[in-house]
């Protein structure tokens, strides 16, 4: 049973119904939105009737639709860079005389995610035809590049990324796996439309410490934080020091834990967050979460990242002297640290990244 996925959580038995409602109550924004009985009794209700017509229904949406009409939905980090909001997968865009996006998100949301790019495009800088000229990808994982095949359809834009996820975007079996991802994430929120992850075109690779000239004012540093994958780069927006440092920060839960995400390699994750806590940043993006403002945040969050890691690490480490093997303690770590709801996907692709997580102490 895998009920919950990327932020978007399902219901699979009704028993669960009273657990979710708590869980979503977690949400700061959700509990500051809503009163707390009006609000269980209308999702109650209609997640019941929903049920009744045994279809699953995706509670966020249902959210969307009855408490958080009223969010902002965009917002400018500074004068060049403007957020488009999302529980799960807020973008980002530079403006400039050329604009560029940051990671792509799923492909479900990439038909939402150009009618509200070039939405802002238009309200923001008048663009009557919209243009998004480059997108910079942090990381080769399917939840960032889904949406890049239909966006590019659109704006048929230059693709940037790591030279390793530029390699792999290329092979068949990589396409075909991120496309299958993307088609289990359609799945589960119910999306029966025929989008698609496939080939892009005009990928081409920058290297760390790389400088991508955005005007003759600014530019983007390329910075090298493998770990999370082996392909992940981070960019750093000078001036204004705005880092978009894709998943090699972690990931903060709605009750404000951070997940690190070591997947390749356990020791050059730790080395990306401490070169990462020597940048001085302003403003890091995180493509998960909201934009944490303000140096001391900023660092307080890597800080806190960073001593989750070892935390983490320090478990594995106990478990497996304890006798148990890569799965079993994959699995124990599943049951103690992820409650109901996760924004990281469903059990098995949990377990498959607790898997890598725990190999890569393993193979310290
Ligand atoms: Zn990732």
């Amino acid at each position: 049973m895998s009920p919950y996925l990327g932020g978007n959580f399902f219901l699979s038995e009704r028993s669960e119904f009273k657990n979710l409602i708590d869980n979503l109550l977690i949400h700061r924004t959700i509990r500051r939105a809503t009163r707390e009985d009006k609000f269980r009794n209308t999702i109650l209700h209609q997640i019941c009737f929903d049920f009744s017509k045994n279809k699953p229904y995706n509670v966020f949406y249902l959210l969307k639709e009855k408490v958080m009409v009223k969010e902002k939905t965009y917002d400018f980090i500074d004068e060049r860079v403007v957020v488009i909001y999302d529980r799960t997968f807020p973008l980002y865009i530079i403006l400039g005389d050329k604009n560029y996006l940051i990671d792509s998100g799923p492909a479900a949301r990439a038909p939402e995610f150009f009618e509200k790019i070039s939405g802002i495009l238009y309200k923001t800088i008048g663009q009557k035809q919209p243009r998004i000229d480059t997108l910079l990808l942090t990381h080769s994982h399917w939840d960032h590049t889904g949406g890049a095949h239909f966006l590019q359809q659109q704006y048929d834009f230059d693709v940037l990324a790591s030279t390793r996820t530029t390699e792999l975007l290329k092979k068949p079996k990589v396409i075909q796996m991120i496309d299958q991802m993307n088609q289990g994430f359609k799945k589960l929120i119910g999306d029966d439309s025929d989008i698609c992850f496939s080939t892009l075109k005009h990928l081409s690779a920058v290297q760390p410490a790389e400088s991508i000239s955005i005007s003759s004012k600014s530019h983007i540093e390329v910075i090298d934080t493998p770990g999370h994958t082996r392909c992940s780069i981070a960019f750093l927006l000078h001036p204004g020091n705005i880092l978009f440092p894709g998943d090699a920060a972690g990931l903060m839960e709605p009750d404000s834990t951070i997940r690190p995400l070591f997947f390749s390699s356990y020791s050059d994750y730790e080395n990306s967050i401490r070169s990462l806590l020597e940048l001085e940043v302003e403003v890091m993006a995180l493509p998960h979460n909201k934009p944490v403002k303000g140096k001391a945040r900023v660092k307080s969050f890597l800080e806190a990242s960073l001593q989750k890691t070892r935390e983490v690490r320090n478990t594995i480490r106990e478990y497996l002297a304890d006798g148990r093997d890569v799965i079993q303690v994959s699995e124990l770590i599943y049951e103690q640290e992820f409650p109901n709801i996760s924004f990281m996907g469903p059990r098995d692709i949990l377990i498959m990244n607790l898997e890598s997580m725990v190999r890569s102490v393993y193979n310290a």
